[in-house]
């Protein structure tokens, strides 16, 4: 198939509206890093998503899903094939406790939504810049709570472009991971049940953790938030503070003076140079400490061909 029928054959799928053509992802990400992806495809319904999977999968076209961009980088030379987000599907439905939304929604709206009904457990949630998608996949979390502790059920796409429903507990979340990249699901909506709270209280709560955040956190500067998993028996901000990282540079981007944990593109940086520095942090932090930092942020893409 050739690259006007494939357009022609999205278009098909999911009306002229829904899809681009060299879409640039840069503003698709928290860093605001990466090129261009082939073909930017924003479904409107389940069936376009499970259309839009069995055509790629039959047509061996390579298929990349993106949701809120808050957990990855986008190398400079952008992403081949069909890129998926599902941005135009984040409908938040509450019924007595039970909180259905659609993976495209964010977190953040999420939990605004359940304190408006006076319902508590997602406070967590209210600064974390993910879709619910992402949040399922990461097993999102902040200051004690995480996604496994209020999710009961999800609605995926297997690979086969077939729709499950599945249980949290078939989704094995744990720290910062769960079997939905192995699996290669794709998260169309998720429920949580929560409990009736008190407003005040909730909110409270939320105040407080943005505050938090607010202060310590360099939200002026595009990041993709904290770089690394937390080390068993230690903290990866601590470990890059101590030796001495804050304010190292590469190019436009810096380990933050305010949080060691982030990279903050300052100044326009490529995605060459914010990973050049995450390898650089890596290689210093074992150096130092003998520890092995792993990365919560995902890359992905390619690199500019040179
Ligand atoms: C300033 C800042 C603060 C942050 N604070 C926190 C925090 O406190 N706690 C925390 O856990 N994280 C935090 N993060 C990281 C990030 O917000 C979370 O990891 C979030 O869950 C990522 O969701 P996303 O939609 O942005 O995913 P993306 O970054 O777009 O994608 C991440 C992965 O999820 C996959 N994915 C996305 N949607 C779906 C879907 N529908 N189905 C299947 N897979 C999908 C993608 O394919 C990709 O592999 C922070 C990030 C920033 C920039």
């Amino acid at each position: 198939m050739n690259k006007d029928q494939l357009y022609d054959q999205l278009k098909m799928i999911v009306s002229k509206k829904n899809v681009i053509k060299d879409k640039p992802l840069k503003e698709y990400t928290y860093t605001r890093l990466g090129g261009e992806a082939d073909y930017f495809v924003t479904p409107e319904s389940y069936e376009q998503v499970q259309r839009i999977v069995k055509f790629s999968r039959e047509h061996q076209i390579p298929f990349t899903l993106l949701g809120n961009g808050s957990n990855l980088i986008i190398k400079d030379g952008g992403i081949r094939g069909i890129v998926m987000n599902l941005g135009k599907l984040k409908d938040i439905q509450i019924e007595e406790g039970r909180v259905t939304a659609q993976a495209g929604a964010r977190i953040i709206d999420v939990s605004r939504a359940a304190l408006d009904q006076h319902l508590t457990g997602l406070e967590f949630a209210c600064g974390i810049p993910g879709s619910v998608g992402g949040a399922l996949f990461m097993n999102a979390g902040a200051y004690g709570g995480e996604v496994e502790d209020v999710l009961t059920y999800a609605t995926v796409v297997t690979q086969e472009g077939e729709l499950k429903q599945l249980k949290a507990s078939d989704l094995d979340l744990s720290y910062r991971t769960s079997n939905i990249p192995d699996n290669g699901y794709i998260v169309l909506d998720a429920v949580f049940d929560l409990r009736s709270g008190v407003y005040e209280e909730i909110k409270a709560v939320m105040d407080d953790l943005t505050f938090k955040r607010e202060s310590k956190q360099p939200l002026e500067y595009p990041s993709c938030g904290s770089v690394f998993k937390r080390p068993p028996g230690y903290f990866a901000g601590k470990l890059i503070q101590d030796s001495n990282l804050q304010g190292a540079q590469i190019g436009g981007a810096q380990v933050s003076t305010k949080h060691a944990g982030f990279i903050v593109n300052i100044d326009g940086a490529t995605a060459d140079e914010y990973i050049a520095l995450i390898h650089y942090v890596q290689h210093k932090v074992k150096e130092n400490f003998g520890v092995d930092l792993e990365r919560e942020v995902r890359i992905i893409g390619e690199d500019l061909e040179k």
